[in-house]
């Protein structure tokens, strides 16, 4: 198992019927309403759409810092006439950031029209070096969304696909702390506790890219979601407008690639995808195409993403002409507008002309012709059937083996850890608890920053509170992490750990492949 987790997409809004609502788009007025709290709020904004969500009026305000709120159409009780306000600059846009998270806890790069920040877990040390780290690191950020513009645009030139001028600035947040991450994303999304479940996600209420700093040793997962950023702010789709998630996800994972280099494009074979294709369950391409439904939440969702590049790497190969006019068909769709997920298999049908049922049945020839065309190699799939953990955590990224010669024994683990956090020494404890109830641990004080630890070969013979042993069958690694000089740094220091107890959390079953 690659990775304990399950990509989804934030949509956060449900519509369920769309209103013609005027479009003169740079208008900005001043709205006075009533906000959630019951505060009366006036605000700058233009006014980006209006439609029905949870069967309710919204208008969806665009302020100039590029975010949308959306107002109930009875909470509004104002609104007058003005010109067009400027979008703020990332200058301005850095103020409010910093403000916002608070001087000792925010570092940011400006990259315009692109803003990079750090949101730290504890203050850093005071050293000058640290700073220069964290500045590093922020530019290194900096240079990946400039990258994935230039990509980006290398794509839409060769596809056709006109692309428009940025009109915001745009924020990258990377939060240092996953408890930072999550609760950000659960105070911002509504999505509850599924956010223990995402990596990073495109906002398309503030439009920022929100990430852990976990994710960012490689710039994989943020890549996927810079795409997303790029398909909307360069106007081929508009936000809460219905766009086909299949499209989202097709063209995003198109551009995956393995690591900082951004060598894949959509037209291309993406070998990580085409590996994973003749392993993803099987799902009607039919289904993929008008039921956004299937990338969500479920166990199927990771496939999803797999069909989903399979089916744009199709058109984009196969169709080229009729691919620009559904992009271009798509960028016409209004926010808050509907569709049926009927419709939206018959404007494929219409405008791609052809059946995606068919394009399924052409694929798998396809891929291997063109795997033998090019030469490609695939990767090899054995991580996926030793026992081996490889997951990124808390600032670690971690590699388990166990081995055991009977499930009755407890396995012998054996493993390393690298510090990830490009600043900070950081101190680890790490248990490796199976589904018996019995586990190991490991605690490493004061790790280097990128720094790999072997870990000391070790039986999970421990006993869990609540536990009786017996067989086990799958095990799971909890990594923690604690910042130097910190209450919980100090408490390890002193030997107190915690006791981890049966049923805490659910087992991961190896069956369960995630993307
Ligand atoms: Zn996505």
């Amino acid at each position: 198992m690659k990775l304990l987790v399950v990509r989804q997409m934030i949509s956060l809004l449900v519509i369920a019927m769309s209103l013609p609502f005027c479009s003169a788009s740079l208008q900005a007025d001043i709205f006075t309403y009533v906000d959630e709290s019951g505060k009366t709020v006036t605000l700058e904004a233009s006014l980006y759409g209006s439609g029905k969500r949870r069967g309710e009026m919204m208008h969806g305000l665009l302020k100039p810092d590029g975010s949308i709120v959306l107002v109930p159409q009875g909470k509004i009780n104002k609104r007058e006439l003005r010109a067009a306000p400027k979008p703020l600059t990332v200058e301005q846009m850095s103020e409010g950031l910093t403000k916002k998270f608070g001087k000792d806890k925010f570092r940011f790069h400006l990259e315009s029209p692109f803003l990079v920040g750090v949101v730290l877990a504890a203050p850093l040390d005071g050293s000058d070096r640290t700073e220069l780290r964290v500045k590093t690191f922020l530019e290194k950020a900096g240079r990946f969304m400039r990258n994935v513009d230039v990509i980006f645009e290398t794509y839409s030139r060769k596809m056709g696909i006109e692309l428009a001028d940025y009109e915001f600035p745009m924020a990258m947040l990377i939060f240092e702390s996953d408890d930072d991450f999550e609760s950000f994303a659960k105070e911002t999304t509504g999505l509850g506790d599924g956010v223990e479940n995402i990596l990073a996600y495109y906002s398309h209420v503030s439009n920022n890219l929100i990430l852990r700093m976990s994710e960012c040793s490689s710039f994989d997962t943020p890549l996927h979601e810079a795409i997303h950023l790029q398909t909307i702010n360069r106007g081929v789709v508009k936000r809460f407008a219905p766009v086909p998630t299949w499209f989202m996800e097709g063209i995003a994972t198109g551009f995956e690639g393995k690591g900082d280099r951004i060598n894949v494009s959509p037209d291309r074979i993406n070998t990580h995808y085409a590996l994973m294709s003749g392993v993803a369950k099987l799902l009607n391409w039919g289904e993929v195409v008008a039921l956004d439904g299937v990338f969500g939440g479920s166990v199927l969702s990771g496939d999803a993403y797999v069909h989903a590049w399979g089916l744009h790497w199709m058109l984009v190969t196969e169709h080229p002409n009729e691919y620009l006019k559904y992009v271009q068909n798509l960028s016409t769709k209004e926010p808050f507008a509907e569709i049926s997920p009927k419709d939206q298999y018959k404007e494929f049908v219409e405008i791609l002309k052809v059946r995606p049922e068919e394009l399924q049945l052409r694929f798998k020839v396809q891929l291997i012709e063109s795997i033998l065309k090019e030469k490609i190699k695939l990767p090899s799939l054995d991580d996926k059937y030793v026992h081996l953990e490889k997951h990124k955590q808390e600032m670690a990224i971690v590699k388990m083996t166990a081995v055991s010669y009977s499930p009755a024994l407890p396995p012998r683990i054996e493993g390393w850890l690298q510090n990830i956090s490009p600043f900070r020494p950081m101190t680890f404890h790490i248990m490796v608890l199976t589904d018996a109830g019995t586990y190991a641990e490991w605690y490493l004080p004061d790790v280097g920053i990128r720094r790999k630890i072997k870990l000391k070969p070790q039986n999970a013979n421990k006993i869990m509170r609540g536990a009786t042993g017996g067989r086990w069958r799958t095990y799971h690694v909890e990594v923690d992490s604690a910042y130097p000089g910190s209450e919980k740094a100090e408490a390890w220091a002193a030997g107190k750990f915690p006791i981890p107890a049966v049923s805490r959390r659910a087992q991961v079953d190896p069956s369960r492949s995630g993307q």
